[in-house]
């Protein structure tokens, strides 16, 4: 049913471990070439030989635009074009609103959304002489669809996003390049505290679906949005959360888990 993509080539950032990596994976298995692009050199180079396939592993700041654009040179080079750019790169410390300070402020929105930016920017340039590209953000349902205390300066970087999403999807429609992006709720990666487990067990009770989303769901969303087929979607925000963000109170989720017998 799906058009292949093999031989397609893919730029992931922050692919060296959580939700990035699994992107990288994914796109991996669908045949594709893949940059994994992360912080360290040596870090993507041993994410890109655990995935295994045509992967690479490249350093690259997503705040630093020359390194950006390296990051985008290194990809042509080694694969002759740009069809993919997943910008997956992106912190989240916590600090309340009253304590947080400029500096606190500015790194997260240096690489959550200007970082966005910068590896977007990057990549126009073969994207635009391909006349075709898919660009996919990973954002979030905080700051998106909801909040949650402490997270003032995470959430308004990744409702910027949002807003630098539909924004660029417009400018960039003549050309073919879409701009999507996948709003994930929880996902449990392999680096996350304990503390952050025991909340995500609570979560998981409060969605939908009873289930939180997977690095998995979040990487397959992400290669729809960078499939042939995804053509006609551009400036959209797929939430994949296992329907935690849905419920308009607790009570609804075990009301409809009550009423269907298996609460
Ligand atoms: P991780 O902390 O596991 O991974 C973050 C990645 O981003 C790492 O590879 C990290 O590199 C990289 N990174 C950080 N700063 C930079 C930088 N300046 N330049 C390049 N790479 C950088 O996070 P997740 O996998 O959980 O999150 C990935 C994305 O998913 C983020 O955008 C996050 O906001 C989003 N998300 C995650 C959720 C979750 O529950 N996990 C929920 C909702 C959204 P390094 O190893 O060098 O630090």
């Amino acid at each position: 049913m799906f058009a292949t993509m093999q031989g397609r080539t893919a730029i992931v950032t922050g692919a060296n471990r959580g939700i990035g990596r699994g992107i990288a994976a994914r796109f991996s298995a669908a045949g594709m070439n893949v940059l994994v692009a992360a912080r360290s050199q040596a870090d993507a180079e041993r994410a890109a030989r655990e995935i295994g396939g045509s992967c690479s592993g490249v350093a690259a700041d997503v705040t630093d635009p020359k390194s950006m654009q390296a990051m985008a040179t290194s990809a042509l080079e080694r694969y002759g074009a740009i069809d993919v750019l997943c910008a997956n790169a992106g912190i989240f410390p916590r600090a309340r609103v009253d304590e947080m300070t400029a500096s606190d402020f500015d790194a997260m929105t240096d690489v959550n959304l200007k970082g966005t930016f910068l590896s977007v920017q990057a990549c126009l340039p073969a994207m635009k002489a391909q006349r075709q590209g898919r660009i996919v953000i990973i954002g979030s349902i905080t700051g998106t669809t909801g909040g949650y205390p402490g997270y003032a300066h995470y959430g308004a970087s990744k409702a910027g996003q949002l807003g630098f999403m539909r924004c660029t999807a417009i400018e960039l429609a003549p050309w073919r390049i879409t701009v999507n992006a996948v709003l994930p709720g929880n996902v449990r990666t392999e680096h996350q505290s304990d503390e952050k487990s025991a909340y995500q067990e609570k979560k998981l009770r409060m969605s939908a679906l009873r289930r939180l989303a997977t690095v998995d769901d979040i990487a397959n969303g992400a290669l729809f949005l960078a499939s042939h087929e995804a053509g006609a979607i551009t400036g959209h925000a797929l939430i994949v959360d296992g329907g935690q963000s849905l419920p308009e109170s607790p009570s609804a989720v075990d009301e409809a888990w009550a009423a269907a017998g298996s609460a």
